[in-house]
């Protein structure tokens, strides 16, 4: 079975096509301008306070105590694809309180000075159950779920894959 982690979560709310790509090995263009954007804003913007934590295959930006609440963050370069990120956040918030941890989030945008806070709500906690079960189909389909374009493609580091 697929060891699941928040980037197939985020992949899953852009495009299927992707998650397959991931989970089979594919490597996304390292060089990719847009990935070289988010690394720089995530290593830049929080270098004080960062403190990246690396739990079991996922790899959370940035982990704080305030009072007496966990706090776990993800820092994104732009809040256009708010939708997605708030998903991979939650599947953070889910795998802590599995481990009996329960915490709460936060969005961070720092090129728009944005922060967004979110709890794990009884919808996010449905839709992420219904979220892995169908990357588990994903993952075991033999070909990549059927080509088709969407805006997202001219900027997916997966390019070179679908649309050469
Ligand atoms: S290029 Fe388009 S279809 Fe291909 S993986 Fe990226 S978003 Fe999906």
């Amino acid at each position: 079975m697929v060891k699941i982690n928040g980037t197939m979560i985020n992949y899953y709310s852009i495009c299927h096509r992707s998650v397959w790509y991931l989970i089979h090995g594919l490597e996304a263009a390292q060089d990719h301008p847009f990935l070289e954007i988010g690394r720089f804003i995530t290593q830049e913007s929080f270098a004080r306070s960062k403190k990246e934590v690396v739990f079991d295959n996922l790899k959370i930006d940035l982990v704080k105590k305030e009072n007496n609440d966990v706090v776990v963050a993800e820092i994104k370069k732009s809040s256009k694809a708010k939708k997605t990120a708030q998903l991979q956040l939650a599947y953070y918030l889910y795998r802590l309180k599995e481990i009996g941890i329960t915490a709460r989030g936060e969005l961070l945008f720092p090129k728009e000075k944005k922060r967004e806070k979110m709890v794990l709500s009884e919808e996010l906690e449905n839709m992420l159950k219904t979220t892995i079960l169908e990357i588990e189909k994903i993952s075991n389909m033999e070909k990549p779920p059927e080509l088709k374009k969407i805006p997202y493609c001219r900027n997916c580091a997966y390019r070179d894959f679908c649309w050469c």
